[in-house]
């Protein structure tokens, strides 16, 4: 069950089964990276995402050859490439660190790599002028390091791995060192760019907004395994687990208990409510589950009102972030719920210490069972 995506453009990288284990300690073999199972096609953007430690990096250092599987099988081009050394693979990388030597100006940083393997005069200074139009830097390929902001830096770090043409680039947090603003316009601008070169882009993240907003596809690592591989629309609208439902956007995790089956629909308890919801899941009366609603989701409704899927409480917080306020309601067995609501002048909303009910549709809720 290795997931892929539509479409019928190659496979350019298949990870079958890889782990990878540091030291030994003892019996219990911890693996940063446990039994992945991956393909990624070429001209993708592919990003692994998760939170600190769980095992991006490694991911990417195996694919481009700085550390060997412990076991498993890798396969660039349809070859498998385990042994082969990291030079010898069509992978380049980026790093967080971009590193320009500073003796150097832009342009022989550019070039150096290919003047080290000896490649002719006149066709590095159109390979280096070509990688560096590619980024938008042709017009500093006489400066130094030390007087380009950090973004252009990091564009000719980028400008570095371009030169060579590689048929992967592999990027490892590769705005990590920007201020919010730069990322956020370097994120469009190697996306575009992405896309016009049609190279296959790997890229790591911990950051759900940066892989959201650039990926084609997205996958969700937490403890050394993929929790979930798909597009953005489907990782947030329809996270597989709780790993997920929680780690992307802002999300309610409400715990329920099956109160009773009846067809397709179940009668659930959460937070003292009682509802039904439509439901194909395996559940009986007496399981446990996770209800998901997102905050956007929620909104007040008077007394008994309307929905059906109501939950009661008092009002904990109210925190104004300019469109939208962004309210706590305490509910029963210390629940709490966030709800985001649209600023609007003529509607009235309960002030913190005030009786509250929230409200959401039924499309709105999903029920985990992981
Ligand atoms: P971060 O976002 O912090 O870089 P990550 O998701 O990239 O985290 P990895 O760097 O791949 O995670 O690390 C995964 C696990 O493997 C961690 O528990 C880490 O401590 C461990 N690890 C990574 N490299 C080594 C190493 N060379 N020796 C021993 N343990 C390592």
């Amino acid at each position: 069950d290795t997931p892929e995506p539509a479409g019928a453009s190659r496979v350019a990288i298949e990870l079958i089964d890889i782990r990878k284990a540091f030291g030994a300690s003892g019996d219990q073999t911890t693996y940063a990276v446990d039994r992945m199972n991956l393909k990624i096609r070429a001209g993708e953007f592919f990003t692994f995402l998760g939170p600190s430690g769980c095992g991006k990096t490694t991911t990417l250092r195996m694919i481009a050859g700085f550390e060997e599987p412990t076991s498993g099988r890798l396969l660039l081009d349809g070859k498998e490439v385990t042994g082969v050394p990291a030079h010898q693979r069509n992978v380049n990388t980026v790093f967080q660190s971009y590193a320009l030597f500073p003796h150097l100006n832009v342009g022989e940083n550019v070039g150096f790599g290919l003047s080290v393997k000896g490649v002719a005069t006149e066709q590095i200074r159109q390979r280096v002028k070509a990688a560096l139009e590619s980024v938008h830097m042709a017009h500093a390929i006489d400066r130094k390091p030390s007087a380009l902001s950090g973004g252009q830096q990091q564009r000719v770090a980028l400008a570095r791995a371009l030169v060579n043409r590689p048929s992967v680039l592999l990027l490892d947090e590769p705005f990590g060192a920007l201020d919010l603003k730069l990322r956020r316009e370097m994120q469009m601008e190697v996306k575009e760019m992405q896309r016009r070169l049609g190279i296959t882009f790997i890229f790591v993240t911990h950051d759900q907004e940066e892989a959201l907003t650039m990926s084609d596809r997205i996958a969700v690592m937490s403890n050394g395994v993929i929790q979930q591989v798909g597009g953005p629309v489907e990782i947030y609208e329809q996270p597989a687990n709780r790993f997920t439902a929680g780690f992307i956007g802002d999300m309610n995790l409400l715990e329920a208990r099956v109160a009773g089956r009846s067809g397709d629909r179940l009668a659930l308890d959460a937070a003292g409510s009682r509802f039904d919801l439509q439901s194909d899941l395996a559940l009986q009366a007496g399981d446990r589950c996770t209800l998901a609603i997102r905050p956007e989701a929620l909104h007040f409704v008077d007394g008994d009102a309307g929905s059906p899927i109501r939950f009661a409480g008092t009002l904990s917080e109210a925190v104004y972030i300019g469109t939208d306020t962004v309210y706590g309601l305490s509910l029963a067995d210390d629940n709490r719920l966030q709800a985001r609501v649209r600023n609007s002048r003529d509607r009235s909303t309960p002030q913190p210490g005030e009786p509250g009910v929230l409200a959401c549709a039924p499309s709105a809720i999903r029920i985990l069972t992981q």
